[in-house]
């Protein structure tokens, strides 16, 4: 890959790169139509990155399948595909790692407490084979965005972090690789997470609400309602994650939700 990127780079040409854990569907490809707008070569990655996950978490389950991944990336343009082997990129005696702080301390840092510093350590690797000029991510796991674009900025990475809209299914549902866990019952339960925050987004639209407090209330009380057990709902800045008071510019509300034993992550962004 290093070679493959070099070749290019010396052509002149800008490179995009798009990270992934695999189990690819139409959110990640909306991160490689991104890419395309953004340079000349997009590069994508697979790798199911045991170090974000917990170890009571789906590592040996998360849904693999290669060659419907390559088949879908091709499909959409992705010009150079990695999949980089799990002993290339931990080898053994395998001994440095990032360990974010601030905006990574909260929210999926509190439930998954060695989660950013896996994401942040592959990625930063990654970033260091591919040299990409962007990266892009999705905007449905907000704080990753957050985590990631500090750490490129408090460790001089000359790399710019791109972020893109969350892409829904059909019924409102964020795309997710691990939306397969739902049974039919717990996925239509879980329809009123995307639908409190399409209601909370709607109030806002038509100027009948900005306070994020009673906004937050608004959605929280729609998703109990549901039986849908909520374990953060936040108004936040997308630049550090604090709480804010009102939505504006570079705001959102971040949440994970639980549907029977999977939880999903959602997010409204106001860019
Ligand atoms: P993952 O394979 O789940 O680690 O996701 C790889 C990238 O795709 C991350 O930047 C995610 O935020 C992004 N992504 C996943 N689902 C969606 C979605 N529904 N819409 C937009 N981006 C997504």
């Amino acid at each position: 890959m290093k070679k493959r990127v070099q070749e290019e780079k010396k052509k002149g040409r800008s490179i995009s790169f798009v990270p992934t854990m695999g189990a690819i569907h139409e959110g990640h490809l909306s991160l490689v139509k991104r890419a395309k707008s953004l340079a000349d070569i997009v590069v994508a990655s697979v790798f199911v990155n045991p170090a974000q996950f917990s170890p009571t978490e789906d590592f040996e389950n998360y849904p693999r399948n290669r060659s419907l991944d390559i088949e879908k990336f091709e499909k959409e343009g992705v010009d150079l595909l990695f999949f980089p082997p799990a002993d290339q990129l931990y080898p053994k005696g395998f001994s440095t790692w990032i360990v974010p702080e601030g905006p990574a301390r909260r929210f999926e840092g509190v439930a998954r407490p060695s989660h950013f510093q896996g994401v942040c350590t592959i990625v930063a690797k990654l970033f260091a084979i591919v040299k990409a000029d962007y990266a892009v991510f999705g905007w449905k796991d907000a704080q990753q965005v957050v985590v990631v674009k500090k750490m490129a900025e408090d460790l001089n990475i000359p790399i710019k972090i791109v972020a893109s809209p969350i892409l829904r299914d059909s019924d409102g549902l964020a795309l997710s690789s691990r939306n397969v866990y739902l049974s039919p019952e717990e996925r239509k339960r879980a329809l009123a997470f995307p639908m409190a925050l399409q209601k909370i987004a709607k109030m806002v639209e038509l100027g009948v609400e900005e306070r994020m407090k009673s906004l937050i209330k608004e959605g929280k009380d729609e998703i109990i309602r549901a039986g849908l057990e909520i374990e953060y709902l936040e108004g936040v800045s997308l630049l550090d994650l604090t709480q804010v008071e009102k939505v504006g510019r570079m705001t959102g509300i971040i949440g994970a939700v639980r549907s029977g034993k999977v939880r999903l992550l959602d997010a409204i962004i106001w860019e």
